[in-house]
């Protein structure tokens, strides 16, 4: 381990190591092996890019637990049961052409829409298919004349 000076007190006392990081995310604490430049002066650690990458997808997880969304691996083994690449899944499902590059390296948290899509998927892949065939479909069918039932609920909702 080479030793190096602390960008944050000086000390010739900070080295690139992990170490447990406590992250508290919406009032809930969670701790995660963090790499960092560590100062065993001061404490604290600078933490860069790299370091933050390998960590991205540990530290989504755990908030995805909080805000019940799909975790990263979890994203990613959908996807390669549904047969997409993540190019081809993000043009399936929007978000940009990089959207599950994100969502699997835990970069962003998909949307719960798009969490809860998946996971529906996850259970019936050929949902989707049936899904895609049908999209360009009027829809005519769940739109009847007698049905007043919008209307009604509408009145009563007000
Ligand atoms: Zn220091």
């Amino acid at each position: 381990m080479t030793v190096k000076h602390c960008n944050l007190c000086g000390e010739l006392a900070a080295e690139h190591k992990a170490k447990e990081f406590k992250h508290t995310y919406k009032g809930t604490s969670f701790v995660i092996n963090q790499p960092a430049d560590w100062c065993g002066a001061c404490g604290e650690g600078i933490i860069n890019p790299e370091d933050n990458l390998s960590t991205s997808v540990e530290v989504q997880t755990e908030k995805s637990k909080i805000d019940g969304l799909l975790p990263p691996r979890a994203i990613k083994a959908i996807r390669k049961k549904l047969g997409f690449t993540q190019r081809e899944a993000s043009k399936y499902f929007g978000g940009g052409a990089n959207a599950f590059n994100r969502y699997e390296n835990g970069v962003n948290p998909p949307s719960r829409p798009l969490s809860l899509l998946l996971i529906t998927l996850e259970n019936d892949p050929s949902a989707l298919k049936k899904a895609i065939a049908n999209s360009n479909g009027s829809f005519d069918y769940l739109i009847s004349a007698n049905d007043e039932s919008l209307v009604v609920s509408s009145d009563k909702a007000l």
